[in-house]
Order: structure tokens, then C-alpha cells, then sequence
């Protein structure tokens, strides 16, 4: 199957993107796997005119919004992504009315529409420096409560009014996860998603983006990692660290709709061209502004939100 894939790519003049929580096989076929940030910027670089998407849909959203002339394809077109999900556009735009002067930063974990009506966007890793650039005292941040309050710990001069949306899979990991670890595997080094539980962050030796736990297994001398993200990063922390032990705190946490995406649903997408992401012009232009402006380091484009 994967020799056939590769050539249905080659004959379609295809690329594979694969996020990190990808199942081994899809991770292992890929052309570029990345975080959401990695994926975005190598989606707008790439000269192939077909981008399969293998990830959640906001993530494919997000390729079509930076690459409008590219033909984007999600695999498995029911892949979403249920902290997403937790904000609609008339939710945001009530809370917008109650906060006029608020810079609204959204998470990339959102749906188009979410990102038409955001000043600027953000991921795990730079969320904080995105915050911090704000050109307003207060910042409406959505969806992720957990990112939110992580954020607002390291940025204090700015007044965060946080959309209670949360990720099921890290929300899962608990405190006493951390003792046992501990307990488990003495001197590992733990490092856990901002998108865990404030404890969970509180109680962690470092919190990172995917991207960021992957530099650190790279750079840090220790030898044994707990590792506080779903579980599919952990393969390809082994598959690039083999010399070290990664384990998951606690049990093993499973992204539902991440694993959705098989060799099968890439060999019939790849086959049939389909299933296809559409956007609506208005909804994309505005939404590759607030992309753009997280791509861009000094985004600092007042207007975005009209
Ligand atoms: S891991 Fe959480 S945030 Fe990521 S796609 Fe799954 S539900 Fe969404």
C-alpha cells in the first residue's frame, strides 16, 4: 500500500503533511511532519499543487487559507477537532461587543470563521510572544482555557479574558500523574503540553509546544523523558532519539480524531482527489490576515477584525 501511495503522489503531483499525532504509518509516509506552526509555514512554501492533509480539519483550513490556489485535500473528512468546535463565531462576537478594545488572539485550533474575526492567530509556541505583542491591554483569548492561563502567567501586564474551551485528550492528564512519574522513573526530565491543566503545567519541569518538546529531547543530556501530549509525538520522539526512553505521564492519551486518518483513506484521497476543503473567499481572506500576522513577527496590523 505504501508503494502504491507513493505512486499515486508522484502521478498527482502530491505532497503528504502529517502532524505529529498522526498514527506511525501515516507519520512514517509523510512528506513533512510537523506542529500546527511547522505545518502552516511549510504549506505556504511547498511547489506541489495537491497538499494532503493529513491531520484535523482546522488544520487543512488552514493550508487552503495560506495557499488558496493549492488543491487541499483532508483524507478522513470527518477528522475535527472537538476544542474547536467549543466556539461559534455569533460567541465570539458577543464577547467582542462586550470587550470593544480587546485584541482577539485565537488559538489555531479554530475554524475559519473563528479566524476571520480574530486580529491574529497563535499556536502553543508562540502564543505567549503573540500575547505579549498585542498592541491592546486586554486580549480576548479562544478557545483553550488551559493555553490561556498558561499564557497569562507569563505575560501579567495584560488584562486575558480566557474562552473556557479545553482539549479532552489533555485535559486528562492530572497532578497526581506527575507524582507517580516521579516515583516511576526518578531524575526523567517531564515535559507537558500548555494545553495540560495548570497544575499539570504547574508541576512540570518544562512546558512546550510538540515542536518544543522535540528540540528539548534533541538538546537536553538527560536520558529518560515524560512526556505530558498525545500519545502519537512519543513515536516520533523515539523514532529520532533511540538512544533514549520516553514515556507518557500516566496513561497513554489518544487523540480520537487525530488517529481517524489510515493508509487507506490516503490511498483513496490521493486516487479520487477527494475530499476537497472549501472555504468561502470573504471568510478566507480575512482568516489568512490573522494568519498572516502570526506568521509575520510584527504583526501589528489594527484592522484585521472588521
Ligand atoms: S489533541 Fe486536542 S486540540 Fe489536538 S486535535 Fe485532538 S482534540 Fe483537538
Amino acid at each position: 500500500m505504501k508503494d502504491r501511495i507513493s505512486r499515486l503522489k508522484r502521478e498527482a503531483g502530491a505532497v503528504i503533511l502529517a502532524h505529529n499525532y498522526q498514527l506511525p504509518e501515516i507519520q512514517e509516509i509523510a512528506d513533512h511532519l510537523g506542529d500546527s506552526l511547522e505545518l502552516a509555514r511549510i504549506s505556504k512554501q511547498l511547489s506541489e499543487e495537491v497538499i494532503v492533509f493529513c491531520g484535523v480539519r482546522f488544520m487543512a483550513e488552514t493550508a487552503k487559507i495560506l495557499s488558496p490556489d493549492k488543491k487541499v485535500i483532508l483524507p478522513s473528512p470527518d477528522a475535527g477537532c472537538p476544542l474547536a468546535d467549543t466556539i461559534e463565531p455569533e460567541q465570539l462576537r458577543d464577547l467582542q461587543g462586550k470587550h470593544p478594545e480587546a485584541w482577539t488572539v485565537s488559538y489555531v485550533n479554530t475554524s475559519a470563521a473563528i479566524k476571520a474575526i480574530s486580529d491574529v492567530c497563535c499556536t502553543s509556541g508562540n502564543a505567549a510572544a503573540v500575547v505579549k505583542n498585542a498592541p491592546a491591554e486586554e486580549v480576548i483569548f479562544v478557545p483553550d482555557r488551559n493555553l490561556g492561563s498558561w499564557v497569562q502567567k507569563q505575560v501579567p501586564d495584560k488584562r486575558m479574558i480566557l474562552w473556557p474551551g479545553f482539549c479532552y485528550v489533555h485535559e486528562l492528564f492530572r497532578a497526581e500523574d506527575l507524582d507517580e512519574a516521579r516515583r516511576l522513573h526518578p531524575g526523567a526530565e517531564i515535559i507537558v503540553h500548555p494545553e495540560c491543566r495548570p497544575e499539570v503545567a504547574a508541576g512540570a519541569d518544562y512546558v512546550l509546544s510538540t515542536a518544543g518538546m522535540l528540540k528539548r529531547a534533541r538538546e537536553s543530556s538527560a536520558k529518560k523523558f515524560i512526556i505530558g501530549t498525545e500519545i502519537g509525538l512519543i513515536h516520533r520522539l523515539k523514532r529520532e532519539n533511540p538512544e533514549n526512553e520516553f514515556y507518557s505521564l500516566g496513561n497513554a492519551r489518544i487523540c480520537v480524531n487525530m488517529k481517524k486518518t489510515t493508509l487507506s483513506d490516503l490511498e483513496y484521497a490521493l486516487k479520487t482527489g477527494e475530499p476537497v476543503i472549501q472555504i468561502p473567499e470573504e471568510t478566507r481572506t480575512r482568516a489568512a490576515r490573522a494568519l498572516e500576522n502570526m506568521i509575520n513577527p510584527d504583526y501589528h496590523n489594527p484592522g484585521a477584525v472588521s
